[in-house]
């Protein structure tokens, strides 16, 4: 058990409080990073607001990176030092979604109310979205941690975690999108312009960034938009469907995101 500091919710709406909390040492099939870089996504602005309700006192922060500290038993292919992303995505490897090849729907509950952190005097304390990043340190499962190159900007690499692999994964891997394919994509904030990468990897013909804001249709190009179009045009679909000259194969809503 050592001491560490973490940003703690104690009232939802009320900000959050900096203070030491204590933190177990990995466990079986466990790894402790020591984080430094943490995101804040609107999630974990959510949460704070009491959004989504949930247990309190809690610790937010699930887009994280860092180095590995402690290496758990039974972990494979992670040594001390190795710099990672962590992520809240925990899959178990044994339930019927992990089975089957889709790990983000893992059905296997886990109990943030009795994970690695506790108050200083040792008394419950949440670890949200089974991370709890806004910490100096975190305990996770291995599921949730990724090695990455060495040489990544960890300010970046935490955005990995949730902004970029939300907007990329709904491009490949829920639509499926296929090279050649005309892809719309309504609002350019964080998982719009990840989306927009997305469909830029995957090979679409056609990506159509749509915005309330001219700023935001500059940075949709920069990220591989090949048009943009202002929301705030009259019939904006018009201007939408004549840069593709088609239909869109898929469309990406990704406004309040
Ligand atoms: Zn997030
Ligand atoms: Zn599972």
């Amino acid at each position: 058990m050592q001491t560490i500091k973490a940003a703690v919710c104690h009232e939802f709406g009320k900000p959050l409080v900096i203070e030491d909390i204590r933190l177990r040492a990995p466990e079986m099939g466990e790894i402790e990073v020591t984080l430094d870089a943490v995101a804040i996504c609107h999630s974990d602005i959510s949460y704070a607001e009491g959004a989504w309700g949930g247990t309190l006192p809690a610790v937010y922060g699930h887009e994280a990176a860092g180095r590995v500290t402690g290496v758990g038993a039974g972990v494979n292919g992670l040594s001390e030092g190795d710099p990672v992303v962590v992520t809240l995505i925990r899959a178990c490897g044994a339930c019927p979604s992990c089975g089957g090849g889709r790990p983000t729907g893992c059905e296997t509950a886990y109990d943030g109310d009795r994970g690695p952190i506790t108050t200083a005097d040792g008394g419950v304390l949440h670890q949200a979205m089974a991370c709890g990043a806004f910490a100096e340190k975190v305990v996770v499962h291995h599921s949730q941690v990724v090695k990455m190159p060495g040489e990544m900007a960890m300010d970046a690499a935490c955005l990995l975690a949730c902004g970029v692999i939300t907007g990329i994964g709904a491009v490949v891997n829920a639509a499926n999108l296929r090279a050649g394919q005309d892809v719309v994509v309504i609002g350019a904030g964080g998982v719009g312009l990840n989306a927009i990468q997305g469909a830029r990897i995957a090979g679409a013909r056609r990506i159509v960034a749509v915005d309330m804001s001219e700023a935001k249709l500059d940075d949709a190009r920069a990220f591989g938009a090949t048009d943009g179009v202002l929301a705030t045009e009259a019939k904006p679909w018009r201007a939408a469907k004549k840069a593709m000259g088609r239909g869109a194969d898929a469309v990406f809503v990704t406004v309040g995101a």
